[in-house]
């Protein structure tokens, strides 16, 4: 029997997840090439920058100003809202703008509702992006018994609304995204397929189905949503369906909807988008973030960077167990579950992963430094105090601590300085594990480089945590690779995750952890993360605030209020940066609670389904209130409704007041 079968998790073998072509090396899904334009998008290409006009599209030197704005910080596809024909109308208008200033780059309509607009827009501008979700459909949330027959009708209904569009784009040489938004499925979609990856993509195919009948190829898909989870599995599975044969291999549109503003948005947005770049998926990527759109590109640039020639500078990972080649994975790529481990003490099982900070470059550590990592020490009542982001361990390597740390606070030192106290851990290398007499009777940990998968068999079972880091050039490819081992060897060790860089500035930091440990926590690897960078003193709540950012954009621990904002765009009516920046000032210490901050009704709410309240533009300085998807304040003039989107919150019982640490 093969030692896959033997391991627990076998069960979750796919059965082939020929969704990419490889997950332990770099290696781009190869896709048809789509023309937008002058520009061409697919496998061949590089990976382009696009992003989205935030001006009303009425106003036309507005929008030809911004596109400039984006198109020099790099953007290669300027994408306008079109709500109704008027606005599709004036796209003519901002393209002529454009051209008469000597920019050529293609311009995308994006369309929700509106096939009139659609067809307009596809005679005027080199792409039209769709919604299936609403394309055809208006949302009435019901839920429908559709027969065979039934839901074949739907497919027909369908057909006749959406083929006028695909007509004119093949008339006029026009590209098309089908772009399926989690937060707007159609009726239909989620009668029949429930609220799921699976239902985001037969979204997509209902309609690209009708595109390959009419022999209209020109196309790019996207798979979105603000749960970074759902948006990595429908991508997967889209890529996968794709690859089963029935349909060309279009090239992707990656993003993330609605991930926020600042730190939190650039690491949701990693997580997500690296990712699925991470397994070779993505030809097109738009970092949506609460910010004006030339802030964007550098974002989404800094993450397409690293895979431009990232095939010929990795390391090869050298073959050990011949199961693990290419795409014969142990897990399921398709849905989340955590790799069973023995829990150990507060790590493992199914226990959250664990943040260690790693101070083993600082020389003297002082109380104060550990404010940091969110522990604070309080002289008057002579005690310490620990806000939401406050580490669970300090690894200080060869430097003793002269001062008590607080009881939330575990130690952890090199093997050979530890002095036999039950209160510290040991970190020890795998010979010195093994060689070593003095063991912590409870809790060891090892370090090891991924690299060193031929001594995989050699971890102990009882006792000891893993920390793994990987020395290989593509580190997250080669620490899955691990995991796979692990997985297939049944070796249920907890594993902390630790990755060095030595060489990147704060932005960088913030974009590549999330992309190394970001795909493996959703894929349910990993029992705790460490990030380390040389010259650590005043880096100390950057790493932190990190890692703490990956483990909650990846959906494996919560420890901040999470905000659900739109990047806004033509229809936003209200300055949405300014309303979010308001919010999130008076709610951020509510841990665990989802704020959707949207500019419109249209999408809105679709798009913050996931949150538990939302604040809404209705109309001109006009807010709902939303508990969940159920409207409970129809019309807040806005300047009141921040105050009431907290009395909701306390009538609810889910306010507190927050904590003063300093
Ligand atoms: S939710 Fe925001 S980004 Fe989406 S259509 Fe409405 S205003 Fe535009």
């Amino acid at each position: 029997m093969s030692r896959i079968l033997e391991s627990p998790n076998a069960h979750l073998i796919a059965d082939g997840n020929t969704y990419a072509r490889s997950l332990v090396s770099y290696q781009r899904r190869e896709t048809i090439p789509v023309q937008i334009g002058d520009l061409y998008l697919g496998s061949d290409f590089p990976i382009r920058i696009q992003s989205m006009t935030t001006v009303d599209t009425m106003d036309t030197q507005g929008s030809i100003e911004q596109s400039i704005r984006m198109i020099d910080a790099g953007c290669e596809l300027v994408r306008i809202t079109a709500p109704s024909v008027k606005e599709a109308q004036n796209l003519e208008n901002i393209r002529k703008g454009l051209r008469a200033r000597g920019y050529q780059t293609p311009l995308v309509a994006d369309i929700h509702f509106t096939p009139n607009a659609a067809e307009l827009a596809a005679r005027i501008v080199e792409k039209v992006r769709i919604n299936p979700g609403n394309y055809a459909d208006k949302k009435r949330f019901e839920t429908i018994d559709y027969t065979d027959s039934s839901y074949q009708a739907e497919l027909e209904r369908i057909r006749y609304k959406f083929l006028p569009l695909v007509n004119i784009c093949k008339e006029y040489g026009t590209a098309m995204r089908i772009g399926t938004n989690h937060g707007s499925l159609s009726d239909r979609i989620l009668s029949r397929y429930g609220d799921t990856p699976l239902g985001m993509v037969e979204s997509a195919l209902e309609f690209l189905r009708i595109c390959e009948d009419e022999k209209y190829y020109n196309i790019v898909l996207s798979m979105k949503s603000s749960n970074t989870q759902v948006m990595v599995e429908a991508y997967r599975l889209l890529s996968k369906k794709l690859a089963d044969g029935q349909f060309k291999a279009y090239p992707l549109h990656l993003g993330v909807t609605e991930a926020g503003e600042g730190e939190d948005g650039r690491i949701k947005s990693a997580v997500g988008i690296g990712t699925l770049l991470e397994d070779g998926l993505g030809d097109t990527i738009r970092v949506s973030l609460t910010e004006d759109p030339e802030f964007e590109i550098p974002v989404a640039q800094e993450l397409a960077r690293r895979y431009q020639s990232r095939a010929s500078i990795s390391t090869p990972i050298p073959t050990f167990n011949s199961k693990v080649v290419g795409m014969d994975s142990p897990i399921n790529p398709f849905a989340h579950e955590r790799r069973i481990t023995k829990p150990l003490g507060n790590l493992g099982g199914n226990q959250v992963p664990r943040v260690i900070a790693d101070f083993s470059q600082v020389a003297q550590i002082q109380i104060d430094d550990l404010k940091s990592i969110g522990h604070f020490y309080l002289p008057e009542p002579d005690k310490w105090a620990m806000n939401d982001l406050g580490a669970d361990y300090i690894f200080t390597g060869d430097v003793a601590v002269d001062f008590m740390l607080p009881n939330g606070l575990k130690q952890i030192v090199h093997a050979e300085h530890w002095n036999g106290d039950v209160h510290v851990f040991p970190l020890f290398s795998l010979d010195t594990f093994e060689s070593s007499l003095a063991k912590h009777p409870e809790m060891n940990f090892i370090s090891m480089d991924s690299l060193d998968i031929a001594s995989v068999d050699r971890l102990p079972s009882e006792k000891a945590v893993l920390i793994l880091h990987s020395e290989n050039s593509h580190q997250m490819a080669d620490l899955r690779r691990f995991f796979f081992e692990l997985i297939q060897r049944a070796i249920q060790i907890p594993v902390i995750i630790q990755l060095a860089y030595p060489n990147v500035d704060a932005n960088q930091l913030q974009l590549f952890a999330p992309t190394d440990a970001g795909g493996l926590f959703i894929d349910g690897l990993g029992d705790g993360i460490m990030l380390s960078i040389p010259y650590v003193v005043d880096k100390q709540a950057l790493l932190n605030a990190t890692a703490f950012g990956v483990l909650q954009a990846s959906r494996m621990r919560i420890s901040k209020t999470e905000y659900i904002s739109c990047p806004s765009c033509g229809r936003t009516l209200f300055d949405l940066q300014e309303t979010t920046a308001r919010i999130r000032q008076v709610t951020d210490h509510l841990k665990g609670i989802k704020i959707g901050i949207m500019g419109c009704i249209v999408n809105g709410p679709g798009e913050m389904a996931d949150a538990d309240y939302g604040y809404v533009g209705i109309g001109k300085d006009k807010i709902a209130l939303y508990r969940g998807q159920e409207v409970v304040k129809k019309s807040v003039q806005a300047d009141a409704a921040v105050d009431e989107l907290i009395q909701l919150i306390k009538d609810d019982g889910n306010w507190r007041d927050p904590q003063i640490t300093n």
